[in-house]
């Protein structure tokens, strides 16, 4: 299958050829028809499977085709994504498969001013690339008016519920003109993504390009046992026996990447940290040295690697695992994109084996388990499998137990304690989707 055989105009075919792309992955060979023909879409694509292709293309043709030219003050297609950087990178690909159209396309998002964005915005832009706060801070001041708007897209729809942003869209949702195509994109389908789903999207095309809630096969996975206090110390190890030579650090808090960043840099390492607490402009800096390879280890929260596109990396190290097992599914997509492969290496001490059985069962696969010589764990990990089942070391009895304990336990989601709790405050709880009351959508 190629491009063209899909009914891509030429402006198009030229840019992919440019990018380099040859045949279309699978998620695009099934949504680049489906959306030219108007069809609102839901798809189950996971990171690293060429989805931005998959919405983005056919959207630019349809815009160049179809449609007014953009109003003051306007946009015709609307890309909303849950953080600033998927923002940014979704942009630049837009960007370069745009780049033989009449089209306009900008990136607008919080944590920096928001008075270029409205300056930018006076003349319209064609595809308005957005996070859901700052859209709605230009929709209030009057900047941005939606009644233009042909296409919505919600990227990463899973990670916008995760980061509490479910208000955000039931405002957005009220903004909206009824009649419009709507493609929405997740890498996991929870309820909560179902019942938005519901409510946004009409008569949608079900795609689903792998399957659900497994993470890509193209990834080689494994798991280090070693206690807490050694995880620096291991971590350092491996990086010199593997000769590690560009790898992305997963910390689960924003004290723990600084915390393994300064350990790092302490011992002459190549490293650097992006997080929440950080400068949009100082996490953009980091990101590009890493992807130059000017930094070697670059040690991240999950809400502040959302996104990150680099080519060709090798190696995703899990210092921790995730707060949320999905996020597991995003990190490790981060590696063995666009086919080629990657390797997952998570560190885990005897705290998180509730995290790692929940890994488990959300990606349906027992992960191998490595033992490191001279860092076997004193605090053994129990056993884990994807059943969701936790084996418990058996214990000396002391003394006649009262109540049972152990045995098989239900492990979806969880709530960490302790030490273990977020500190990552952008990362919220996720609320429940509020119901809208707007009535349905009249058909087109
Ligand atoms: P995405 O899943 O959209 O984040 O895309 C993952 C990576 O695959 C990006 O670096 C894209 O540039 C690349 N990509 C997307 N589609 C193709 C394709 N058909 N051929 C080669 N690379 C692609």
């Amino acid at each position: 299958m190629t491009f063209a055989s899909l009914g891509l105009i030429e402006p198009l075919l030229r840019a992919l050829e440019t990018l380099g792309y040859q045949t279309p992955t699978p998620v695009q060979a099934q949504a680049i028809p489906a959306v030219l023909a108007g069809r609102d879409l839901m798809a189950a694509a996971q990171t690293g499977t060429g989805k931005t292709a998959g919405f983005a293309l056919p959207l630019l043709q349809l815009l160049t085709m179809e449609g007014p030219k953009v109003a003051a003050n306007s946009a015709r297609a609307l890309i909303l994504c849950p953080t600033r950087e998927l923002a940014e990178q979704v942009h630049t690909s837009v960007a370069e498969y745009a780049q033989h159209l009449p089209l306009t396309t900008y990136a607008v998002y919080g944590g920096v001013s928001i008075n270029p964005q409205m300056m930018k915005l006076r003349k319209g832009v064609d595809i308005l690339v957005a996070t859901p706060g700052r859209l709605i801070d230009l929709f209030r001041q009057n900047a941005l008016k939606l009644n233009q708007l042909q296409t919505l897209v919600l990227d990463e729809a899973d990670r916008m519920l995760d980061l509490g942003f479910s208000e955000e869209l039931a405002n957005i949702y009220r903004m909206l003109p009824k009649k419009r195509q709507t493609l929405l994109f997740s890498a996991t389908f929870s309820d909560d993504i179902r019942l938005l789903a519901g409510q946004m999207l009409n008569d949608p095309l079900s795609i689903e390009v792998s399957p659900r809630n497994v993470a890509a096969n193209t990834v080689k996975q494994w798991v280090v046992p070693v206690d807490k206090k050694r995880k620096p110390e291991l971590f350092v190890h491996l990086m010199r026996k593997g000769r590690w030579k560009q790898v992305l650090v997963f910390a689960k808090t924003r004290n723990g990447v600084d915390a393994l960043v300064d350990k790092l840099q302490g011992l002459g390492i190549n490293a650097d940290g992006i997080h929440g607490d950080k400068p949009q402009a100082t996490r953009q800096r980091a990101l590009d040295r890493f992807k130059a390879s000017e930094v070697q280890i670059l040690v991240a929260t999950d809400v502040a690697a959302r996104g990150l596109d680099i080519e060709d990396l090798p190696l995703v190290v899990n210092f921790d695992l995730p707060i949320v097992a999905e996020d597991y599914i995003h990190r490790i997509g981060r590696t063995g994109r666009a086919g080629n492969t990657g390797e997952a290496i998570s560190l885990v001490c005897a705290d998180e084996v509730n995290m790692l059985s929940a890994i488990e069962m959300l990606t349906r696969q027992t992960l191998t388990r490595k033992m490191e010589p001279d860092f076997e764990p004193e605090h053994r990990v129990p056993d884990t499998d994807a059943s969701g089942q936790v084996v418990k070391k058996p214990k000396k009895p002391k003394k006649p137990k009262t109540s049972g304990g152990g045995g098989k336990r239900n492990l979806g989601k969880w709530v960490d304690s302790g030490d273990a709790a977020p500190t990552e405050p952008s990362i919220k709880p996720v609320r429940k989707v509020p119901v809208f009351n707007t009535g349905p959508r009249k058909k087109k």
